[in-house]
C-alpha cells in the first residue's frame, strides 16, 4: 500500500484515504507518495491503446492501492470520462509542424481542473461511505477551481461544499458556472471584499475548525490535496502515446500557476515517461521565473491580469518540487521554506540544487500584450482560437524550444469562452457556448452575499451544514 510523507519531514506517514482527507501536513508540508511507481518503456508501451479512462486507471491505481479497490475505481473512472464532451477525452489539435495544444477543456466547466475534481469528488464519496463520516468542503476562488470543484462534488451523499469568491469580481460565466448548479449541499458565498479576503477566511478557517457542527472536518479541495495531482499525470502518458512515445520522447508546456499541472507532468517523467523538456509559462505573476532564469525567489504583489487563473504571487506546489531537489531531506526544506515564506529577503537556491531545477525545466514570462498577440498569431496562423492561458503556454513554449525534432505539446487549460476580456481584446467575437452550457445565462443563480468578515462566514456555515 502506498504510503504518503510531509516534505518537511515532521508529520506522521498517512495512506491515500487520509491524505486525500488531510489538507496540510501537521509540519506545514505537502504530502507526496513515499514510493514513485516506475515503469519501462514496454510497460508503457503496452498501454498504447487503452481508451483515456482505463489508462487512467494503470496510472491512478497504484497511488490509492489498499484504499479503493481496483473494480471500483475504473467505475468511478468510466463514470467520469465518459461525462466529458468530447470522445477522446484529451484530444490533440495541431497548430504547426511537430507543434500541438493538448485540449483539456472538455469536461463540464470547461476547463482541466475537471479532470481531477470529477475524480477527487467521487473518491471523496466513495471513502466517506465506508467511513460513515461526513465533511465539509471549503474554498476560495477567483474563477475555475470553484466551478470545477461544485460539479466535481454536487452529486456526493457525504459533502457540503462551500466556495467563496470575490462580489463582483469573477466573470459573468465564471460565476453562473458556480452559482446555477443545482444541489442541496452546493452553496456559493460571494464576500464584500477581494480574492485575498476570503482566501485569508479560508485559511484560518482550517486553522481553528471549531465552528463546525458536530465532527465534521473540512477538506482541500486546491492543488495542496494530492489526489487532484494523481490525477492529471495521465494525461500526459496519454498525449505521449497518441503521438509515438513513449519510444521518441515529447515537450510540453504548461500555463503555470500554483505549480500543480506541471508537478504532475514532471511525476509523468519520475513514473519513466520520456519527457524531454518541461516549460513552466507564467504571466506577469512571475516569482517562479524570476527564481529559475535569476535564483532570486522574492514573492511580489499580486497583479491582475486577463489570464485569471494563473493569478498567484506563491506557487505552493513548489515546495513538492524542492523536496525531490533537496534530496528528500525534511529537515533541510523545512528551513529552506521558512525563509521563503518569511518574505523579508530575496532567497535563492544552492547553486547545485538550482542546476537540477533547470535541468528539467525551461521557464518563461509573458506579458498581456505578448499574450494577446499570440491569440492572433495563431487564429491567423490555423483559424484556431486559444484561451488566453493557453496562449502564454504556446508562446513560451516557441520561445524555449530545445529541439524541433520532438513534438511540442501545451497544455490546453481552458476553453476561450470563460475569458471574454482576453478574447474581445484580441479583436475576436466571443465562441458559442458548448451545448450543455447553452442556456447559461438563463439559468437561475443561487448566491449568497456576506460580508468580509470571518464570524459571519462560520455562522453561515455552522447554520447551513448537512441541513
Ligand atoms: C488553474 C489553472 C491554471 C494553473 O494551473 P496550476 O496547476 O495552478 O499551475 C492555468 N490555466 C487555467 C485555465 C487554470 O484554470
Amino acid at each position: 500500500m502506498m504510503k504518503y510523507i510531509s516534505t518537511r519531514g515532521n508529520a506522521p506517514e498517512l495512506t491515500f484515504e487520509e491524505v486525500l482527507l488531510t489538507g496540510l501536513a501537521e509540519d506545514g508540508g505537502l504530502y507526496v507518495p513515499k514510493e514513485v511507481p516506475q515503469y519501462t518503456l514496454a510497460e508503457i508501451e503496452s498501454w498504447r491503446d487503452l481508451p483515456y479512462a482505463e489508462l487512467a486507471h494503470k496510472v491512478i491505481y497504484p497511488f490509492v492501492e489498499g484504499c479503493v479497490d481496483s473494480a471500483a475505481l475504473q467505475t468511478i473512472l468510466n463514470e467520469v470520462y465518459g461525462g466529458f464532451g468530447h470522445k477522446a477525452v484529451a484530444p490533440l489539435q495541431q497548430i504547426d509542424h511537430n507543434e500541438y495544444v493538448l485540449e483539456l477543456f472538455h469536461g463540464p466547466t470547461l476547463a482541466f481542473k475537471d479532470f481531477a475534481l470529477q475524480t477527487l469528488g467521487r473518491l471523496l464519496d466513495y471513502v466517506l461511505e465506508r467511513r460513515h463520516e461526513k465533511v465539509v468542503i471549503m474554498g476560495a476562488t477567483s474563477g475555475d477551481t470553484g466551478s470545477a470543484a461544485i460539479e466535481g462534488t454536487k452529486a456526493c451523499k457525504n459533502v457540503d461544499i462551500f466556495i467563496l469568491h470575490p462580489h463582483g469580481k469573477v466573470s459573468e460565466v465564471q460565476r453562473r458556472q458556480m452559482t446555477t448548479v443545482k444541489g442541496d449541499n452546493i452553496y456559493n458565498i460571494a464576500i464584500e471584499g477581494n480574492f485575498d479576503q476570503a482566501q485569508d477566511m479560508v485559511k484560518a478557517s482550517f486553522g481553528d475548525q471549531a465552528f463546525l457542527k458536530g465532527e465534521r472536518k473540512l477538506v482541500a479541495v486546491n492543488s495542496i490535496n494530492w489526489a487532484r495531482i494523481m490525477s492529471q499525470i495521465v494525461y500526459y502518458f496519454y498525449s505521449s502515446l497518441n503521438l509515438g512515445g513513449p519510444l521518441r520522447p515529447m515537450a510540453y508546456s504548461v500555463p503555470t500557476g500554483n505549480f500543480g499541472d506541471i508537478f504532475a507532468g514532471y511525476m509523468a517523467k519520475k513514473m519513466g515517461l520520456p519527457v524531454e523538456q518541461l516549460v513552466i509559462a507564467t504571466n506577469s505573476n512571475d516569482v517562479l521565473h524570476r527564481l529559475m532564469s535569476k535564483n532570486q525567489y522574492e514573492v511580489h504583489p499580486l497583479q491582475h491580469t486577463i489570464t485569471p487563473s494563473m493569478d498567484i504571487a506563491v506557487s505552493s506546489n513548489f515546495e513538492r518540487l524542492l523536496f525531490d531537489l533537496y534530496d528528500r531531506d525534511g529537515a533541510q526544506l523545512a528551513e529552506l521554506m521558512g525563509r521563503m515564506n518569511a518574505k523579508k529577503d530575496v532567497v535563492s537556491l544552492d547553486e547545485e540544487k538550482l542546476a537540477k531545477a533547470r535541468a528539467l525545466f525551461d521557464s518563461f514570462a509573458v506579458n498581456e500584450d505578448e499574450t494577446v498577440k499570440t491569440m492572433q498569431d495563431v487564429f491567423e496562423e490555423t483559424g484556431y482560437l486559444l484561451d488566453p492561458h493557453t496562449a502564454i503556454g504556446v508562446k513560451a513554449a516557441r520561445e524555449t524550444r530545445r529541439n524541433q525534432n520532438i513534438p511540442m505539446i501545451t497544455l490546453g487549460t481552458a476553453h476561450p469562452v470563460k475569458f471574454e476580456d482576453a478574447v474581445k481584446r484580441a479583436g475576436f467575437e466571443m465562441p458559442a457556448l458548448p451545448h450543455h452550457l447553452t442556456d447559461l445565462m438563463d439559468r437561475e443563480e443561487r448566491v449568497n452575499v456576506l460580508p468580509a468578515d470571518l464570524e459571519a462566514v462560520h455562522k453561515f456555515i455552522a447554520e447551513n451544514t448537512f441541513k
